[in-house]
């Protein structure tokens, strides 16, 4: 039976790799990638020759069975996603699901640890973490209300992954929705453009909306 291994990679810069990750991925058989073409920017960077294959949200049934065959013939197989840590708020946890469920404790299923934009604005916060809540994506349309109302009740930081195009919108729901709150904002993180934007949901707000030429790119939001 081969091992899976649940590899973090960067989130933007590509020295935030760690010395685990880039041996592991020289020494499996196979790197399962959310997209090919963004894990080659790193696999070339490092000279990993290592055959890669595309696992991503729309992947088949089939894909994953033809995953598992591959794992009970013996092959070792890392999996990664586009940027940090596979299975936060992007497809890697169903692939552990769909493995356990067949292999159950049969296999070694191995965190190699890396960044994760959740654990990258916690730490430049200032803010007392030892409890916070994370919320992932808000939905697109339906829910969205909800998804702000229900920060009301926490008593702690909320955290969630912000896309640019709603970014305006979204803050505008959170004024209307929990004035109170403040935030702590980070785009672009580890990157060249990266910044922390602190303050009021309004302050942030009309930071934004006087400068759209940074509403772009990748967004970690913490309100408190
Ligand atoms: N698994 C990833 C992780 O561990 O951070 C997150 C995957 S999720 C599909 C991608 C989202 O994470 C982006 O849309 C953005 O909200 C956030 N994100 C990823 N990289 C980021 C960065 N460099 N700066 C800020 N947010 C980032």
């Amino acid at each position: 039976m081969g091992k899976l291994y649940i590899l973090g990679t960067p989130i933007g810069n590509l020295e935030d790799i760690t010395f685990r990750a880039i041996k592991t991925l020289k020494e499996v058989d196979l790197i399962l990638c959310e997209d090919t073409r963004q894990t080659k920017k790193i696999l070339s960077h490092y000279e990993i020759p290592t055959r890669t294959e595309s696992y991503h949200h729309h992947s088949s049934p089939e894909k994953v069975e033809k995953i598992i065959k591959l794992l009970e013939d013996g092959l070792n197989i890392a999996l990664v996603s586009d940027a940090g840590t596979p299975g936060i708020s992007d497809p890697g946890g169903k692939l552990v699901e769909a493995v356990l469920e067949k292999f159950e404790k049969e296999i070694k299923i191995i965190p190699i640890p890396g960044p994760s934009a959740l654990a990258t604005i916690v730490s430049v916060s200032g803010l007392p973490t030892d409890k916070f809540i994370f919320l992932g994506f808000p939905p697109h349309k339906k829910g969205k209300n909800k998804f702000f109302e229900q920060i009301k009740s926490f008593d702690f930081p909320a955290i969630y992954y912000e896309s640019p195009h709603r970014l305006l919108k979204n803050l505008e729901l959170v004024k209307e929705i929990l004035p109170e709150k403040k935030i702590v904002l980070g785009r672009e993180l580890t990157k060249i453009f990266e910044e922390v934007v602190r303050g009021s949901v309004d302050e942030v707000l009309e930071y934004f909306k006087n400068n759209k030429d940074k509403v772009r790119g990748e967004i970690v939001i913490i309100l408190y």
